[in-house]
């Protein structure tokens, strides 16, 4: 952790702070499978989808959500050392889609290790009803959980054109619910996508700064292989243009779209990362996700600017 006070809020130094060990998340692979696949909202998934490039090696189904904690933990230890506490993370696929009895089962067997202080729940927001809600409600009373909702992007337009299957105002709603039921709601937003540019991603902002959430991913956009954007990209499609960016105005554009961001609103993550051999592009020389960071928090200084410089000025 660094000496010096961070110029935006951050995930790591939250957890830490709050539980006064470092947390390590745990991804789960829990067998769960997605409407947006199964011809329940829509068949094929986001056209950016590829769950295998971002689920660890050790995630998969056919393990139990104990042996799977297990493994992730030794994993962990033996890489990093320092974590003595988890989060058991429901990643792949829409890990609120099943019964509420079955959820119960699930989650509840990853907080019956004694190492792990809560859940982080990937989800897609029409995964969600009232019951859920208010089960998950209850469960924050007792532990850390955050439900991760996937917004992606505040443009309809483009949600369309991703074949995302939901509207943002669909996405607002339930964001909305959750947190108004006291459940800490954490979303994801990639930029590049097929139709933006500099002006409309940045707009979107003000639209986060509406929500109650408690924290946020951005994603670069990243072409992954075995996905219907590979297919778009390989073929040239004169639909399809994202807006690839270079790691340095990458690095620019998060400065400038934080500034405006709400400060209470902790950042998880600036960028995404899958292993090379699923990746089509953008590649930025193979950095990883602690180096990006690296050079973000330096390029805040550079800047001489901080999450939320701007915010204040409008507010
Ligand atoms: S990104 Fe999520 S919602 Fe979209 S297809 Fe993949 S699992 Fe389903």
């Amino acid at each position: 952790m660094s000496a010096t006070p961070l110029r935006y809020n951050n995930y790591s130094q939250n957890l830490t702070k709050q539980f006064g060990v470092r947390l390590q998340k745990l991804s789960i692979d829990a067998g769960f499978s997605c409407p947006n696949r199964d011809g329940t909202i829509g068949t094929g998934g986001c056209t950016f989808c590829n769950n295998d490039a971002f689920n660890p090696s050790y995630c998969t189904p056919q393990k139990s959500v104990t042996q799977q904690i297990q493994e992730g933990k030794s994993f962990h230890q033996f890489r990093y050392k320092r974590a003595s506490k988890y989060l058991a993370y429901f990643q792949a696929y829409s890990n609120t889609y099943a019964p509420i009895e079955k959820l119960k089962s699930l989650y509840e067997e990853a907080l019956s290790d004694i190492d792990v202080v809560g859940l982080v729940i990937g989800t897609r927001c029409d995964c969600l009803d009232e019951e859920k809600l208010n089960y998950l409600a209850e469960l924050s009373k007792s532990y850390y959980i955050v439900l991760e909702i996937g917004v992606e992007s505040c443009y309809n337009d483009t949600l369309k054109l991703i074949n995302r299957g939901h509207t943002f105002e669909d996405a607002e709603f339930w964001i909305k619910k959750a947190a108004d039921l006291g459940i800490k709601v954490g979303v994801h937003l990639i930029f590049g996508m097929p139709d933006d540019t500099r002006e409309k991603m940045l707009a979107q902002v003000q639209k986060i700064n509406q929500l109650p959430i408690y924290s946020i991913k951005f994603h670069q956009l990243q072409i992954i292989k075995g996905t219907k954007m590979e297919q778009q990209f390989l073929e040239n499609d004169p639909n399809f243009k994202p807006l690839f960016f270079e790691l340095d105005d990458y690095l620019d554009f998060v400065v400038d779209f934080i500034e405006q961001l709400r400060p209470d609103i902790i950042i998880e993550r600036i960028a995404g990362e899958v292993p090379p051999r699923f990746q089509v592009g953008p590649v930025w020389g193979g950095i990883r996700n602690d180096q990006i960071m690296v050079q973000f928090e330096k390029r805040l200084a550079e800047r001489e600017t901080f999450q939320g410089r701007t915010f204040f000025k409008k507010a």
